[in-house]
């Protein structure tokens, strides 16, 4: 409680964000009666801000997942229509929000994970430029990707969580020392003037109600003086082949951790490879063997020339891409999936499908650039649909600005 910026407000925060004391299972058997003895700064800010924490969600299994249904304790349902995914990974969170159980809640994205569970649900859901939100006590998935976001109703509320879980934290190698200062006020500037790019050639991905409901907000959009251009980005068949060449590798490194020594469950054994193996047989789920699994071979010795470090050279020319297009515009703008929001089980068997759900999602985190999912309209089965702003490197303060209008002009606006 208090009188914080957050005093008073309920947060639901997803299960790999350290909360000393308390559950968080990463939604993996391996951790689920660890508790962590510190909290994520992310946590210390909430508190510090006054909100109160309500509990851990529902995940994908270490956040690998685009639906919530790979977890030890899941699946999450989409509040919408309980037949149907959240999204994910941070699923639990997003519908929590949109149920009302929580008034925000803190995901974390490495390739989407925050901003498809928002389009599922239809939330907020905010990626901060890599390194402005402070990783430290977020378990680990891929480093390199991984940030931390908030799940909200409104764009004023993303901008009000962003102010207070933002900033220089020490306790984070890789932490931006740049200011972050107020920004709900980027909500009341305009939008006059302001350059949308376009890359019409990934528009291709998206269903019909998807392409709709994105063409009917560009329209409305350019109503209130905002300009639309064709740019033209990495087709997202390279984007999602390097993205999951360089979340695999990294995966498997960070999941090494998991050895029965330290944390979480143990199964015993002769000696220590018996343990070991034992351990994480038990404790990990399908799909994250299979992410060590391919991890493990990209980062092989005979291999690794072949995936990881070609993978690292098309990630540096993806971003450079993306930097050379928003020297030409102010925000690119997408649909953030190629659908609204799926039913149970009906990718589980078929993991590239659920891959490439994520093709709008992970070319921003491969450039590290914010980007802000903000919901617009509905499908013919009334699920949600939602539009994903794309900014320059500490640009949040633009998709405030261009995600309030849209918010308004879509009749979502609260605040
Ligand atoms: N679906 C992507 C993956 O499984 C992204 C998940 C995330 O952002 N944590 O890697």
């Amino acid at each position: 409680g208090g009188s914080g910026p957050l005093a008073g407000f309920s947060a639901a925060v997803k299960a790999n964000i350290c909360v000393r004391g308390e559950p968080t299972d990463c939604g993996s058997r391996i951790l689920q009666d660890w508790r962590p003895p510190y909290d994520a700064t992310v946590v210390t800010r909430l508190r510090t801000a006054g909100a109160r924490l309500l509990g851990a969600t529902v995940m994908d299994e270490f956040g690998m997942g685009s639906s919530t249904e790979h977890s030890c304790v899941g699946p999450a349902r989409n509040p919408h229509d309980l037949t149907r995914v959240p999204g994910g990974s941070s699923g639990g969170a997003a519908a929590a929000v949109a149920a009302g159980l929580a008034y925000f809640g803190l995901g974390s994205d490495t390739g989407g994970s925050v901003r498809q569970p928002a389009h599922c649900c239809g939330v907020v859901g905010l990626l901060p430029t890599y390194g402005r939100v402070s990783r430290y006590g977020l378990v680990a998935y891929a480093s390199s990707l991984d940030q931390i976001g908030p799940l909200t109703r409104t764009v004023y509320d993303s901008a009000a969580v962003f102010e207070v879980i933002a900033g220089f934290d020490e306790k984070d190698a890789t932490s931006l020392d740049a200011p972050v200062g107020e920004m709900r006020s980027a909500m009341d500037r305009p939008t006059a003037g302001v350059v949308v790019g376009v890359p019409r050639a990934q528009l291709a991905l998206a269903d019909a109600d998807t392409n709709a409901d994105f063409e009917r907000t560009l329209l409305a959009l350019q109503d209130v003086g905002v300009s639309v251009v064709d740019v033209e980005l990495p087709d997202h068949r390279d984007l999602l082949a390097t993205y999951y060449v360089i979340a695999t590798a990294e995966a498997s490194t960070n999941l090494a951790r998991f050895d029965g020594v330290a944390y979480g469950a143990r199964v015993h054994g002769a000696d220590y490879g018996e343990m070991t193996g034992r351990t994480r047989d038990a404790g990990f789920g399908r799909e994250v063997k299979r992410r060590i699994l391919l991890g493990a071979f990209v980062l092989s010795a005979g291999h690794r020339g072949a995936f990881y470090d070609r993978a690292l050279s098309a990630r540096r020319r993806i971003r450079s891409r993306y930097e050379a297009v928003l020297s030409c515009c102010d925000v690119i703008a997408t649909p953030t999936a190629p659908t609204a929001a799926f039913l149970l089980g009906s990718k589980l068997d078929d993991p590239l499908s659920m891959y490439h759900n994520d093709a709008f999602t992970v070319g921003p985190s491969l450039a590290g650039l914010p980007a802000l999912t903000v919901p617009t309209g509905r499908d013919r089965d009334g699920m949600p649909l939602s539009i994903q702003l794309t900014g320059a490197a500490l640009g949040e303060g633009i998709l405030f600005t261009l995600g309030a209008a849209v918010e308004r002009l879509c009749g979502k606006g609260e605040t």
